[in-house]
């Protein structure tokens, strides 16, 4: 996409990235607000909120200490207290890991699926805020933060990142449809930007090659 003609904005006001990312740390707090109000009415702190998230996400399996702390961007200390809380009120269980006879895996029992249902929703208000938006703006809020999550992703300050836009079965503007330009190719589906997920299950990381091909076809096909 050719860059936008200069404008006599750009010399009056600061530049656009740092003011969205102000805007970002605005919602940030309104959801750790939320995840906290959330959370403390069930009896959880939000760490062991997002724990239960985490291994309960769908397709998520049993999952070593290491790794739910490396998931949620915590320290295996916080990650390791927060455990054996949820263990206590037997809201995970710990197992043999198969894989190895010394290591240990977390699993979330009945109780803690149950759990991680009613303090996993995301917040309503945000929600509803998002929902508000004429419809062209939610598909350009969901292009805005693919593109966000993956260069954080790149830059290693997100572990992970299961959006299309990372996945090796997303393929940009393969269709005619100005509606439905993209496919994927998991779920055999045209789909547009509105439906762009951000933390998929079925996602499968693209290699970094042809991620790269994938991101660019992405913003360079986008009619403008
Ligand atoms: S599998 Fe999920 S992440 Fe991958 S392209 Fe399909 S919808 Fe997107």
């Amino acid at each position: 996409m050719p860059a936008p003609a200069p404008s006599p904005f750009d010399d009056d006001v600061d530049p656009a990235a740092p003011r969205a990312a102000e805007g970002l740390a605005r919602l940030a707090v309104v959801l750790r607000q939320d995840a906290w109000r959330v959370a403390t009415a069930r009896g959880l702190t939000p760490t062991q909120a997002r724990i239960l998230g985490e291994l309960c996400a769908p397709g998520a399996g049993p999952a070593r200490l290491k790794d739910v702390a490396r998931a949620l961007s915590v320290t295996e200390a916080t990650t390791s207290d927060a455990v054996a809380s949820l263990v206590e009120k037997k809201l995970l269980r710990k197992e043999p890991d198969p894989d190895d006879g010394r290591a240990l895996r977390l699993a979330p029992t009945a109780a803690g699926r149950r759990e991680a249902e009613r303090v996993g929703a995301p917040s309503a208000a945000l929600v509803a805020a998002v929902a508000a938006l004429p419809a062209a703006d939610q598909g350009a809020l969901l292009r805005a933060l693919s593109g966000t999550l993956r260069a954080l992703l790149r830059s290693g300050e997100v572990p992970v990142a299961r959006a299309c836009v990372t996945c090796r079965h997303f393929r940009p503007y393969v269709h005619g449809d100005a509606d439905r330009p993209h496919h994927c190719a998991f779920v055999r589906q045209a789909f547009g930007d509105r439906h762009l997920r951000l933390d998929c299950a079925d996602h499968a990381a693209a290699p970094p090659e042809e991620a790269e091909a994938t991101w660019e076809r992405f913003v360079d096909a986008a009619p403008e």
